[in-house]
């Protein structure tokens, strides 16, 4: 007989490892199948020389201090991850530097709306407004999802008037509404870039999140890099009975009767089962695993019309200086993303130089991330994967180099003598990401998050075929640590209630 389990997870990303976790925790006989040699996806980390570099992971909401533990924190405990992981509180929340302003705000809300209240004093009032506003909402939001996923009568305009009076704007929309000074908008829209949308077309109700999220409890990144998450995650899943395998994929699935079955892998073994988590994207989980025939209509309609968001150029630096020896004392550094936010994202679709980038120095906030007397720093612009498709093979290095260089220029004007430092210099592209991670396009938080496909209008967990279930960036509640995470909860809770219920 051939074998079989309850539940197949596709994928060790951070939704995929967190389904199967929760899973195995639940009692259930799971594997699960990741094509790459180690766990993680974005969540993994490489070397080069005496460096480590994270590959993803700037900064972790949802965890907080021992004093105040946020939602994530609680889940990675219940499941018994959170025990083998030390978390770094962060000493600031971000700087955001152009050549009008140069401001860093501290991981709080009371001491961000002073410090922004300080520089900006003409607009103090309506910056407590603003702020008190995102916080109303983002309760309001958490609100909807908990009565939504009760299907509760009370999803009402009156129990969430804060929701349903903004739940439809854009950050963009608001920042008009509330200030006047450019310089202000810009101190306060750097989130965009963890979301994957400019203020005219990101959702307010997202931007109000994760700033709830950061600034609710403490930010922090964890000892051991990103990959120690995941590794932590391996480690309990086996401890509760599931298996993984590295190296070996899903190949297909396999439906009978709309339902699924069971699961090929790359190695042609079949694995019965009538329950499948996938972490690998959703367009790729059903034209190449389910097989775009066996899709219901309405719902290829609905993936199709969805845009694939972003992926990200990352320059992996390592320094043989310490980072003060270059200025780079704060861990996220947001540069030139001023007034220019717009055109920086209108850039990303093209080969340009950045307009404006990320900046990370993990040894600032961790002296353990990199041999004394060294440092990592790692420069993150934002890049879709069209204009690099077309590319052709023999150009692709000078390319990456070139706009590898554009990048360093704009960082050695507020690091100068970063270039002279440099030790170790990798480069990777949205290419590199999709290579690594199977994401069409390497996107990083799946479909672009548009009013249309954020909230409760994301995909769901749920496959309009039996027993298939999401967990990823491409569903819901969205790209990211805490999200993806969540995702996997999401769609774990899902398949358990089905495994529970019995039957097919
Ligand atoms: C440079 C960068 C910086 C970032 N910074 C942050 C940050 O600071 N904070 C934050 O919250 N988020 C950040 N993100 C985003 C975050 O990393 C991602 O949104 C998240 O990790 C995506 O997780 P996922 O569950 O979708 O899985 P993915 O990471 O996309 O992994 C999917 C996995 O599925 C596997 N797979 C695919 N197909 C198959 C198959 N057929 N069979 C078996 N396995 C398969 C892949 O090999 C891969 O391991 C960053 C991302 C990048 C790239």
């Amino acid at each position: 007989m051939g074998k079989s389990c309850d539940a197949v997870v596709i994928g060790a990303g951070l939704g995929g490892m967190s389904a199967a976790t929760f899973l195995a925790r639940s009692g259930k006989k799971v594997l699960l199948l990741e094509r790459h040699h180690l766990p993680g996806g974005y969540a993994s980390s490489f070397r080069r020389g005496r460096f480590e570099f994270d590959i993803s992971l700037h900064v972790l909401s949802g965890v907080g201090l021992p004093e105040k533990r946020g939602r994530l924190y609680e889940y990675l405990d219940f499941l018994g991850v959170a025990r083998k992981l030390k978390f770094l509180p962060l000493k600031e929340l971000y700087r955001v530097v152009d050549d009008r302003i140069d401001i860093t705000l501290p991981p709080d809300w009371e001491g961000s709306i002073d410090r922004l209240c300080g520089f900006f004093p003409a607009e103090a009032e309506k910056i407590r407004e603003f702020f008190a506003l995102m916080k109303q909402l983002a309760r309001d939001l958490s609100g909807v999802f908990v009565a939504a996923g009760r299907k509760a009568s009370d999803l009402t305009p009156e129990c969430f008037p804060v929701f349903a009076r903004y739940g439809m704007k854009t950050y963009g929309e608001i920042l008009d509404r509330f200030f006047r000074d450019e310089d202000l908008k810009s101190a306060v829209s750097p989130f965009w870039s963890y979301l994957g949308l400019p203020p005219s077309k990101i959702p307010f109700h997202m931007m109000a999140s994760c700033w709830d999220a950061l600034l609710k409890q403490h930010p922090v990144h964890i000892r051991g890099r990103n990959q120690a998450l995941s590794n932590a995650f391996i480690e309990t899943l086996t401890e509760c009975g599931g298996e993984v395998r590295f190296g070996c994929g899903a190949r297909r699935i396999v439906l009978k009767d709309g339902a699924v079955r069971a699961v090929i892998t790359d190695e042609d073994e079949e694995v019965a089962t009538n329950v499948v988590v996938s972490n690998a994207s959703i367009p790729s989980t059903l034209s190449d695993l389910v097989g775009t025939e066996q899709v219901p209509e309405t719902y290829r309609r609905q993936v199709n019309s969805r845009q694939i968001g972003f992926s990200t150029v990352n320059i992996y630096a390592g320094l043989d200086c310490p980072p003060e020896a270059v200025g780079a004392t704060v861990h996220e550094n947001f540069i030139d993303f001023g007034s220019r936010i717009e055109e920086t994202w209108q850039t990303a679709h093209t080969l340009a130089p950045p307009r404006g980038m990320l900046f990370t120095s993990y040894t600032a906030s961790d002296p353990e991330f990199s041999p004394p007397g060294t440092s990592v720093i790692v420069m993150t612009a934002a890049s879709y994967a069209r204009p690099w498709y077309l590319v052709p093979p023999e150009r692709y290095v000078e390319e990456k180099t070139t706009f590898a260089a554009s990048m360093l220029d704009r960082a050695e004007r507020y690091f100068p003598g970063l270039r002279a430092h440099l030790e170790v210099v990798e480069v990777a592209t949205p290419l590199t990401n999709m290579r690594y991670t199977g994401n069409p396009g390497g996107t990083i938080y799946g479909f672009d998050q548009y009013l249309s496909d954020s909230g409760l209008l994301r995909l769901q967990n749920r496959a309009p075929i039996g027993g298939l279930y999401f967990a990823s960036a491409w569903t819901l509640p969205g790209g990211g640590y805490q999200t993806c995470m969540t995702s996997g909860f999401l769609a774990g809770r899902m398949a358990l209630k089905k495994l529970e219920r019995g039957g097919s």
